[in-house]
């Protein structure tokens, strides 16, 4: 924490940090020697964050309040971020506003350099589904005497499509992708159970709710019509990843000051992949914003050959700077 000159606000800057487990195979002074590579630019966004830290220390006589810099570890994975909410990074002092930005590929359609912003949902909210659908084993050559739980799983697997298909508007989209299904041992036995799973992706908690609540209604409805019992666990994923309009305008202003206003894009639609951000802003206002820092040749993220070009990394340093100012400034 970097206290400047008393009262005021607080503002969160959170760089996530972590690796993933990838041999990287760019042939590169810097490259990874332990098969875990910086896959994502979190690296960069260390950087980048310590960059924020410098500059600011020489400027604490120029703002009222203080900036938290949250170096934030689990991001890919086990929701980092909920455990450090968990363990008070939200308080003492107490964050007002936080904003958490990536750098990497962005949107195809921005280029090198810019900066992009969204306002509304940005990323979507991740659950597992496992669906278990139980019938009744018997011969194949005879089944009157059994109750078939593939067909039944077939049915149902179908019939899912439709709570996306018929029942969510472009507004507010859903994905849901059955990419498990398991059952049986032989073409002539029918088995007495399927399990499969599938992905949930929604951008708001309104259609997360919704859709988690028809897709059980719909299995056991098409399970009952069919004699099978159809048992359903969600495991919840990160929630969606919802940008606050307030906070977003201060990014923009932020921006343009640093790139331009011809380099700050509005970025649409919304990407179904998920972020543990998402745990900040529905504490505090927050925004998730983007710094472009590839060529279109670049390797993608999580890919062993990712990299970004590090001379565009000052703006996201200058970005970061900039919209602690304007906040505390508000
Ligand atoms: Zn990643
Ligand atoms: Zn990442």
């Amino acid at each position: 924490v970097l206290e400047g000159k008393p009262g005021g606000k607080c503002v969160a800057l959170r760089a996530d940090m972590d690796a993933l487990p990838v041999q990287e195979l760019n042939d590169v002074p810097y490259r990874s020697k332990n098969e875990n590579m910086h896959a994502c630019g979190h690296e960069a966004h260390v950087a980048a964050l310590l960059g924020a830290v410098k500059i600011l220390k020489e400027h604490t006589d120029e703002f009222t309040g203080s900036v938290k810099f949250i170096f934030q570890p689990g991001e890919e994975g086990p929701a980092g971020a909920r455990y450090m909410i968990e363990e008070g990074v939200l308080q003492n002092p107490k964050v007002d506003g936080i904003f958490a930005g990536h750098t990497g590929s962005a949107k195809p359609y921005m280029t090198k350099g810019q900066i992009g912003i969204t306002y509304g949902p940005a990323m979507a909210a991740s659950d597992l589904l496992t669906f278990t659908v139980k019938g009744k084993g018997g011969h194949g050559a005879n089944p009157s005497g059994a109750i078939d739980p593939i067909v039944a799983a077939a049915y149902i697997i179908t019939a899912l499509q439709t709570a996306v298909s018929r029942e969510t508007s472009l507004k507010d989209p859903a994905v849901l992708t059955v990419g498990v299904i398991q059952g049986g041992t032989a073409a002539n036995i029918i088995p007495d159970q399927v399990i499969f799973k599938a992905t949930l992706r929604t951008l708001t908690n309104e259609m997360r709710e919704y859709m988690r609540k028809r897709v059980g209604e719909i299995a056991k409805g098409v399970a009952q019509g069919l004699r099978v019992e159809c048992d359903y666990v969600i495991d919840a994923g990160y929630p969606p990843v919802v940008c606050n309009d307030a906070m977003t305008d201060i990014v923009k202003g932020a921006a343009e000051k640093i790139v331009g206003a011809e380099n700050v894009q509005v970025q649409s639609p919304p990407d179904m992949g998920g972020e543990d951000a998402a745990y900040y802003f529905a504490e505090v206002p927050g925004t998730y914003w983007n710094h472009k820092s590839q060529d279109p040749d670049m390797a993608p993220h999580h890919n062993a050959c990712f990299d970004i070009d590090d001379s565009t990394l000052w703006s996201m340093t200058a970005v970061m700077c900039q919209t602690a100012l304007d906040f505390l400034a508000k």
